[in-house]
């Protein structure tokens, strides 16, 4: 049996997990699917104050660790965060929606997180309860694999403000909605005079964990939009796999044709 916290002050929650072997939750959308382990103790976080609401804070955007995704997709967001949203319209149901939030999809670190794809391309930090700040492609190490310290969590995301820029999210599965996704892509670009300034793109479910494509991303300065723009070797850091849901050929070929729709979409 395991003892239940459910701490209003940031303070405590540092002191239960200094007693060894707690889990955190959130939503606890990710944890009770997955796993059927007993902790020694769970740490709720749903009740520590003033982590939920999305502000923007000087040059950046704060989105705290109990931001769901219902609070992404009501939030008056600047373009920049379409990636974001259209993703969190797509995760599961309503219901999902209304309890699973950003963080506790990030700190999943599924390779199909949904919105791993989208804050790489938002550049996001990662702010932890220590003080710590980790660019989120090194706090994703590997699957289920976080940079994260026994007595720390994750307090919230710092995303850059980029006024004008432009965002998408695509995302396949086997169905429209209520699925785990084959590949997804998520990008977002800074545009002058119909010209790409300046983009993020970053792909997920084709590899251990999502990352960006440096080498298209170089190459896309300055040209207009289309999608001709995107080939084959652009792809090559990739590694898919074979599974139940899609075989790495069609991971590979899926993702190619996402990446060309979404840098077509900027036009
Ligand atoms: C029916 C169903 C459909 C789903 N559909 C999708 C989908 O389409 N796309 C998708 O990407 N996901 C999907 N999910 C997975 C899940 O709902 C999301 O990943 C959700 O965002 C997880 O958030 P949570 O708050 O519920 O996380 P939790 O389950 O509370 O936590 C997940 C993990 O993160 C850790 N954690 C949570 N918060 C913190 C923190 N602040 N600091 C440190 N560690 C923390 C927890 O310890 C745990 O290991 C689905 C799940 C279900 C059950």
């Amino acid at each position: 049996m395991s003892r239940y916290f459910r701490p209003d002050r940031i303070e405590d929650v540092s002191a239960a997990l200094a007693t060894g072997g707690c889990l955190l939750l959130a939503g606890a959308t990710d944890h009770f699917p997955t796993r059927g382990d007993t902790p020694h103790a769970i740490i709720d976080l749903s009740r520590l104050p003033g982590l939920r609401a999305i502000e923007r804070r000087g040059d950046h955007w704060w989105l705290p660790c109990l931001a769901t995704w219902s609070d992404v997709i009501a939030a008056d967001l600047p373009p920049q965060f379409a990636g974001l949203q259209a993703a969190a319209r797509q995760v599961g149901g309503v219901q999902i929606q209304n309890r699973g939030t950003v963080v506790g999809n990030l700190c999943n670190a599924s390779p199909a997180a949904d919105g791993i794809p989208c804050l790489l391309a938002l550049d996001a930090t990662v702010v932890l309860s220590s003080g710590r700040a980790v660019p989120v492609d090194q706090f994703v190490r590997g699957p289920r694999h976080i940079d994260l310290a026994p007595m720390e969590f994750v307090l919230g995301l710092r995303l850059p403000h980029q006024p004008g820029a432009r965002a998408g999210f695509l995302k396949l599965g086997a169905r429209r909605y209520l699925v785990i996704s084959m590949a997804m892509v998520a990008l977002v670009a800074d545009m002058q005079q119909g010209r790409i300034v300046q983009a993020r793109i970053a792909i997920g479910a084709c590899s251990a964990r999502a990352q960006r494509l440096p080498a298209l991303e170089a190459e896309l300065c300055g040209q207009i939009p289309s999608a001709d723009l995107v080939q084959p070797h652009h792809l090559a850091p990739l590694t898919p796999i074979d599974d139940v849901r899609a075989s790495a050929g069609y991971r590979r070929h899926a993702a190619l044709e996402l990446v060309r729709r979404a840098v077509a979409g900027l036009a």
